[in-house]
């Protein structure tokens, strides 16, 4: 299957447990089933607000958007933070007042066992999205996959817990568990929105990331004399690297353009797709820091 059918696939998934969650909420009268029911509701506007956004991230560049159109996820990703706190906010006043004001709840078969069919639609889904992205190398896949599978433990523990309320008669038990539910959406938020901001802020690539470009520009760029103000970015799923390359004063443009090309070429090919824009400098503009070429023969002219 591929990644925009199992997308497709994973929004259905998503309706159907909303469905049963929605009806078990209305026969056990549970907030923490409200809550369970809000968590999904949100997942589904995210991942509805994904498609959207990695479509349009899709597009080529054009006139109005010369670099593309990549930054487009995290208007969606705002919106999805906006929504959580929205969703946050209403488990937390329900929990409250249901504090404040306990309900008996009814725990009939049939709640029981709408809840159990949202988590069971839920974990078999997110295993098998989980083994597809392990298998197709997709970290999103399996990030998608994990958060369904962690999403039916929630499920699960509700189940547990209105259990062990009815039993005992432990009614403060429910707001309770909507209490958990609560930080467990806020803690999503927070991670979806902590990416967005990297992204926005143009944060840098990972260390990691950087030293496998650094050793790339390092072996493609013989004859050039220094590598300077190497500086990353990301917008979206699009990478941007720029460098000042330092070239003997006497090398012809033919020449440093060349050594710009390969070094461009070699980036790509530890950060495929990437877009990387070199500024060529005369030895003058030595800052004797930064990348030196790997075997070091000082070129006709310097030192
Ligand atoms: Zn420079
Ligand atoms: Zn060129």
């Amino acid at each position: 299957m591929s990644a925009s059918r199992l997308a497709r696939w994973t929004l259905l998934v998503g309706v159907l447990s909303l469905c049963f969650k929605l009806w078990a909420y209305w026969i056990t009268g549970s907030v923490a089933v409200y809550s369970d029911a809000l968590e999904s509701l949100v997942n589904l506007a995210a991942a509805l607000g994904m498609a959207v956004a990695v479509g349009y991230a899709a597009r080529p560049p054009d006139e109005r958007h010369p670099f593309g159109h990549t930054k487009a996820e995290y208007l969606s990703a705002v919106a999805e933070g906006v929504l959580v706190v929205l969703a946050a906010g209403a488990i937390l006043r329900s929990a409250f007042s249901r504090f404040a004001e306990p309900v008996s709840l009814s725990l009939s078969p049939v709640g029981m066992l709408a809840l159990a069919v949202a988590g069971a639609v839920n974990g078999l889904w997110g295993l098998l999205l989980y083994h597809r992205g392990r298998k197709l190398a997709s970290a999103a896949l399996e990030a998608d996959g994990l958060h369904l599978l962690a999403d039916t433990a929630t499920t699960l523990g509700l189940m547990l817990g209105l259990l062990l309320a009815s039993q005992t008669g432990w009614l403060w038990l429910d707001p309770l568990l909507a209490l958990f539910v609560a930080a467990h959406v806020l803690w999503l938020g927070f991670g979806i929105v902590r990416r967005s901001v990297g992204g926005l802020l143009d944060e840098a690539l990972e260390p990691g990331v950087r030293s496998k470009i650094e050793a790339a520009v390092q072996g493609a760029m013989a004859g050039a004399l220094e590598v300077h103000d190497l500086r990353t970015r990301r917008a979206g799923t699009r990478a941007f690297v720029e460098l000042h390359l330092v070239v003997p004063a006497s090398m012809t443009v033919e020449e440093a353009h060349a050594i710009a090309t390969r070094i461009e070429e070699a980036v790509q090919g530890v950060l495929p797709g990437a877009w990387v824009t070199v500024h060529v400098e005369p030895e003058g503009e030595l800052l004797h820091r930064g990348i030196r070429p790997a075997r070091d023969h000082p070129p006709k002219g310097s030192r």
